[in-house]
């Protein structure tokens, strides 16, 4: 059974021994009780900037500030960080910020101490993503990854050798740590599986600070936990992922639907094809999305239809109010330019969306991979990608997604008439993932994912949060069994709710890798941190 604190004694603790450690950063000699040994102890910091920029993150929405922020130089002092927690009378909560992305304070360390993994991948030796090699055990091309390492710098890296991970997530700017505490989803993942259906093997410093070396044959219930985990078992310091033939160019297709019966219809038709890389008469990419009037037609997640065809898309969008695009991608080269399009469109015939209501681009692999890009730089520019985030991420059983549809799209969404940010609508296959490890996904074997991507004023984002909560509540009161993805919840009862049947489990992993409650607070499952 865990160790547990009474709360506030430990936060004083916490802030005391903190503050006189701190104060001696730089000396030789520690004159105080310290809880980090005095060789990490100057890779603490507690600098206005420092503690700023931990104390928030890509949601914009919550802020908590740590006593101090670690930056490590390499894994091994990440292992005498935790050991010094671990091993203290008192130990103080720790955080890994990936990439700090999370929208809801998910890497944050209120009173404790944040481990900065940026700091990691510019300090750490050798760069942090290996040369690729083939996995002797699975007779298949890998390439070892620091879990501090970007996706963009993974895709960049393999790409050299003429081959890249199969699965991925819309936007590149994320850690392979902080994705693969999550599942790692995007258009692929229909196929290939999430992305932590695709790691072979991890090491990961546990919340005792030991190292251990997992997989599914080895130390198993640590690899299973630590996959969809949400922080909560252990820090990963390497994965292993394995990769496939990268195709240089794509043909990416969007259609647009006035009907939600023939859209869901022909997504769930089109992602029961599927089968590894050969196989050529499976798409490569499935997703989909809403679009509205209240929004504009293209959006920073990209932009696709051509401008001239805007007025024909509105009037379409005046008539019914509400559209679902359908977006799908076949990749290609040299030896497949020549049948790419015709397999296109053998996969498209007899779908039913909106005749002349058809869109498609040639472009790079790369630049098909990382079309979030220029979209960001762009809000960037405009001052408008640091903004609050009120995102709502959810699963829905295929069995309920017209109940959906009718309650959420068609009523609350409409009515409220706040959404502008995307909206992802698309399905997936239960059997790509794996039961064992630590994500919750619904019972069902086809279920879709639903984003509201909402980016918000400072001073309105507490209006898409609300329409966030009538959505669960519309759900709950349905009998709409949802799971949450990238979720957030403050009470632990809520926490059981969302893992179900897998809570016990997900509860002894945490006491045994992480039995003093040390590592991800932010997540609050174990921690109460207001
Ligand atoms: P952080 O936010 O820094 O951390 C997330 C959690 O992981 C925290 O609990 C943290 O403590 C923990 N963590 C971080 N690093 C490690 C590590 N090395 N070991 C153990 N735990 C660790 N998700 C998708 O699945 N698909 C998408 O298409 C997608 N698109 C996105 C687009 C944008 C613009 C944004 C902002 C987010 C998107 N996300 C998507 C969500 C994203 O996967 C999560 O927010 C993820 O947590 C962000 O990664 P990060 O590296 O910033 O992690």
């Amino acid at each position: 059974m865990a160790e547990t604190f009474p709360f506030p004694t430990y936060i004083v603790l916490t802030i005391i021994t903190i503050t006189r450690l701190i104060s001696t950063v730089g000396k030789t000699e520690v004159t105080g009780p310290s809880l980090v040994p005095s060789n990490i102890s100057h890779r603490l910091r507690d600098d206005p900037e420092a503690i700023k920029l931990a104390s928030s993150d890509y949601g914009n929405l919550v802020r908590h500030s740590p006593l101090a922020v670690f930056h490590p130089s390499s894994i091994y002092d990440i292992i005498s960080l935790i050991r010094s927690s671990y091993t203290s009378s008192v130990p103080f909560h720790i955080a890994a910020r990936g990439h700090g992305h999370s929208t809801r304070g998910q890497a944050m360390a209120p009173n404790g101490v944040v481990l900065d993994m940026s700091a990691l991948r510019r300090n750490r030796l050798g760069g942090g993503i290996s040369p690729v090699f083939c996995d002797p055990s699975l007779g298949s091309y890998a390439v070892d990854v620091g879990g501090e390492q970007l996706w963009i710098d993974v895709l960049q890296a393999t790409l050299q050798h003429g081959l890249a991970p199969a699965s991925w997530t819309d936007y590149l700017y994320l850690t392979v740590g902080g994705t693969l505490s999550n599942a790692g989803i995007s258009g692929q993942t229909f196929r290939y599986g999430p992305q932590i259906s695709n790691v072979h093997e991890m090491d990961v410093i546990t919340g005792k600070g030991d190292l251990l070396t997992c997989s599914p044959e080895k130390n198993s219930e640590l690899f299973h936990g630590v996959l969809g985990g949400l922080g909560q078992v252990g820090i990963i310091a390497r994965a292993r992922i394995g990769l496939q033939p990268a195709l240089k160019r794509v043909k990416w297709v969007r259609v647009i639907y006035n009907d939600f019966s023939a859209f869901t219809r022909d997504q769930e038709r089109l992602i029961s094809i599927s089968g590894d890389i050969n196989n050529h008469k499976a798409l490569d990419y499935l997703e989909g999305m809403l679009l509205m009037h209240q929004g504009p037609i293209n959006n920073w997640r990209s932009s696709f239809f051509p401008s001239s065809d805007h007025p024909k898309i509105i009037s379409l969008l005046v008539q019914h109010r509400i559209l679902y695009c359908l977006e799908v991608v076949k990749y290609y080269d040299e030896h497949s330019e020549h049948t790419v399009d015709k397999e296109m469109q053998e996969l498209l015939r007899g779908l039913g969306y909106v005749p002349g209501f058809y869109y498609e681009k040639n472009v790079s692999f790369v630049e098909f991979l990382n079309r979030v890009r220029s979209g960001e730089l762009k809000l960037q520019s405009q001052g408008l990608w640091d903004v609050p985030h009120p995102w709502l991420n959810m699963f829905i059983p295929k069995s309920r997604i017209h109940d959906f549809d009718s309650g959420v799209f068609k009523d609350i969404i409409l009515k409220r008439n706040i959404t502008k940010g995307p909206v992802l609508v698309y399905p997936m296959n239960r059997n790509k993932w794996n039961d064992k490890m630590s994500a919750i996904i619904p019972d069902e074997e086809v279920f879709y994912t639903v984003g509201f991507l909402h980016s918000s004023g400072f001073d309105d984002w507490k209006a898409f949060d609300a329409q966030n909560r009538d959505i669960l509540r519309f759900c709950e009161e349905s009998g709409i069994k949802v799971k949450q993805y990238l979720a957030h919840y403050t009470t632990q009862q809520e926490w059981e709710s969302h893992f179900g049947v897998k809570w016990g489990s997900f509860q002894e992993r945490k006491y045994e890798f992480d039995p003093r409650m040390i590592l991800s607070p932010g997540q609050r499952i174990f921690n109460n941190i207001d």
